[in-house]
């Protein structure tokens, strides 16, 4: 199962991947969590994406499809993956189907989570994120104090407010988004591979609808 999860910052993209990880036994790689592991390491990438994520743009597609690739030819990609994040623009789409033909190994579906500004904007500023475990929490609609804790023990998550999600840099991020990444739509709509969903609501309900998306 490959797949791509499309859609606004904020439309729940994560959130919706990590829980088809466990349905259909294939990671997830979002390209932002591989961004801010290089950035938290200290790399050179890590170090140049820093100053670019936390204005809001975009790194440049060269060096996005070399993370991609390096990224999809590790082995547990075998069976699939859900890609959060990636593609963003159109050059990214491209270098990804001709990565994708010289192995024979097409995208099986793009969803597109579609979700209002204004529900955007709420999302993103109540986001929270655990140094420790990674997960992605809301102060409003998941709050972090509720079970499981964090990386299995009895520890209480150790939130904290991602730069990138600050209130300064969301107008900036939905903005790149509407000019950069929304052409996508047309793009994977065309070549009969869309689906869209309602990405607003209980969580529950979306994924309901996201399965159904992938296996109708
Ligand atoms: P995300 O967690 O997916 O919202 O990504 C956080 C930030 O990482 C974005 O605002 C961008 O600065 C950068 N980023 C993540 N994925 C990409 C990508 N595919 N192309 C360019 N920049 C990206």
């Amino acid at each position: 199962m490959r797949i791509v999860l499309l859609g606004a910052p904020g439309s729940g993209k994560g959130t919706q991947a990590q829980r088809l990880i466990d349905r259909y036994g294939v990671p997830q790689i979002s390209t932002g969590d591989l961004l801010r592991a290089a950035r938290d390491a200290g790399t050179e990438l890590g170090l140049r994406a820093k100053a670019i994520m936390d204005a809001g743009q975009l790194v440049d597609d060269a060096t996005m499809l070399g993370i991609i690739r390096e990224r999809l030819a590790r082995p547990d990609t075998a069976k699939g993956y859900i890609l959060d994040g990636f593609p963003r623009t159109i050059a990214q789409a491209d270098g990804l189907a001709a990565m994708l033909a010289e192995v024979k190994q097409p995208l099986d579906a793009v969803v597109l989570m579609k979700v209002d500004r204004d529900a955007l904007f709420r999302r993103i500023t109540g986001r929270r994120t655990c140094r420790r475990c990674n997960r992605v929490f809301h102060v409003e609609f998941a709050p972090p104090s509720v079970p499981p804790p964090c990386a299995g023990d009895a520890t209480a998550h150790d939130v904290f407010q991602r730069p990138e999600d600050s209130e300064a840099t969301i107008g900036k991020r939905l903005d790149v988004y509407e000019s950069q990444t929304a052409p996508l739509v047309e793009y994977y709509g065309s070549r009969g591979m869309l689906k869209t969903i309602d990405a607003e609501g209980d969580i529950d309900a979306i994924t309901a609808r996201l399965v159904q998306a992938l296996t109708g």
